[in-house]
């Protein structure tokens, strides 16, 4: 079974709002074995809405719609399907009673416009709302195809706030269509991966996904990151597992050296993981990076065990003061040198007594560097220096992109410094 989901709202339509609700009712429909094949956006427009509900309903089998059940003129989703499926809508008593009751509860009288909360395709099931007034509706259908032929469709319309529409398909939509479909479990697994490109992950790992053509593939390239997602539905969770483990142990024997993390488990999530497992502790001593890489560590919770801590060390004056680089280092190397990068490494390690000190200095851009030894150096030179008690690394990268690129791919090449480190 395929499923459209349709976000109305013509603020979805601006730059100012997004549809996430169809990302959570993708989720949930994937669980429960349905496949989106289609999501679609429309305005507030009768006539918009109509030709889309039109659309969806002739080439989905289950049509979800998220939004205009309000009271306002401009909540039009009940018209909308009703015209599209050339239903009548009828206004339901019962529904009628909670509306008055639900503002009697507040002390205030129902405004005429909460009436058509009440109206309700026919046919449909209501989905109690209990959070908010605007129920649900659940219609399962018989409509004729083109050659006359009755094909079953299955269209629900749900809440748009998120609060209303997330517990509402979670108990009301869910179980019935679960109940409703022939059992299918589906398996997930993500692994990830840093410092790669896309290309390269995907020529090194398509002629092995390639034959596994019952789980789904999808390599998603973000910052700096390489995700892929793995996904299979089977009759049985263990037979589902069982092919999506099978691929993902060919592919991390594949990638062994780029994947961080199996289970989806973040970077910075990885490195503390292994720092705990080593009892290892760790401090930053961070120039252009401005505290990214500490901000990344500290906002896993718990990292408090084993990252003490760290300086941000913008000036050449601080280099010295915080992490005792010698200032005559800074002035005759520049504070974007190898030497300099080492001694932070050091120096933090030492002031802090962390078992490692790391250090990130470099050249973001878009101006050149200070006016001395880093004056000629170029846009996205980096330096990344890792101090332990036996030896001190220095990594240089030459990185491009903008100043938050740059930024954010340093912060990245020192976890993944540290943590091939550490293993
Ligand atoms: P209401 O009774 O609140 O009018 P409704 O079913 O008519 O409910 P909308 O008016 O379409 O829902 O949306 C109400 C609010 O819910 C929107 O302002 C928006 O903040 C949020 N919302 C609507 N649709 C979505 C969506 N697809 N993704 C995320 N948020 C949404």
């Amino acid at each position: 079974m395929i499923a459209e989901i349709i976000a109305v709202g013509s603020e979805m339509l601006t730059p100012h709002r997004q549809d996430t609700n169809s990302l959570y009712l993708t989720d949930g429909l994937n669980d429960v074995g349905v496949q989106v094949a289609f999501k679609t956006i429309v305005g507030d427009n009768l006539s918009h809405l109509t030709s889309a509900a039109s659309i969806a309903i002739a080439r989905a089998d289950i049509v979800l719609f998220s939004g205009g059940l309000g009271p306002t003129e401009d909540d039009l989703t009940r018209e909308a399907v009703a015209a599209a499926l050339n239903l009548t809508l009828r206004s339901d008593p019962a529904i009628l009673v909670q509306l008055h009751k639900r503002f009697a509860a507040r002390q205030m009288v129902m405004p005429p416009n909460n009436v058509k909360q009440a109206d309700v395709l026919d046919g449909a099931i209501i989905l109690e709302n209990p959070t908010g007034s605007a129920p649900g509706q659940f219609l399962d259908i018989a409509v004729l195809d083109a050659s006359g032929q009755p094909i079953r469709k299955i269209v629900i319309l749900l809440p748009g706030p998120p609060r209303e529409l997330k517990p509402l398909f979670d108990t009301e939509v869910k179980p019935r269509l679960a109940a409703d479909l022939p059992p299918r479990h589906l398996a997930k697994r993500l692994l990830r991966m840093a410092l790669i490109p896309e290309s390269h992950v995907d020529a090194r790992t398509a002629p092995i996904y390639q034959q596994y053509s019952d789980v789904e593939t999808t390599i998603l390239a973000g910052s700096a990151e390489i995700q892929l997602h793995f996904l299979c539905a089977k009759p049985t969770l263990a037979e589902a597992q069982r092919r999506v483990d099978e691929l993902v142990e060919k592919i991390e024997a594949e990638m062994e050296d780029s994947i961080f993390s199996s289970h989806g488990e973040s970077l910075e999530e990885v490195v503390l993981l292994n720092l705990g497992l080593r009892d290892l502790t760790l401090a930053t001593a961070e120039s252009c990076t401005g505290g990214l890489l500490a901000q990344r560590l500290t906002a896993i919770a718990g990292s408090s065990r084993y990252f003490l801590g760290g300086a941000v060390v913008y000036s050449d004056a601080l280099k010295t003061t915080f992490a005792g680089v010698p200032s005559e280092l800074v002035a005759t190397k520049g504070p974007v040198s190898p030497e300099v990068a080492r001694a932070l490494a050091e120096g933090i390690r030492s002031r802090t007594g962390a078992s490692l000190g790391v250090s990130i200095t470099c050249i973001a851009g878009p101006g050149p560097g200070a006016p001395g030894p880093d004056a000629d150096k170029p846009i996205g030179l980096v330096y990344i220096a890792l101090a332990s008690a036996q030896t001190t690394q220095v990594k240089e990268l030459n990185l491009r992109g903008d100043r938050e690129m740059i930024r954010w791919w340093a912060s990245q090449h020192a976890l993944e410094l540290i943590r091939h480190h550490i293993l």
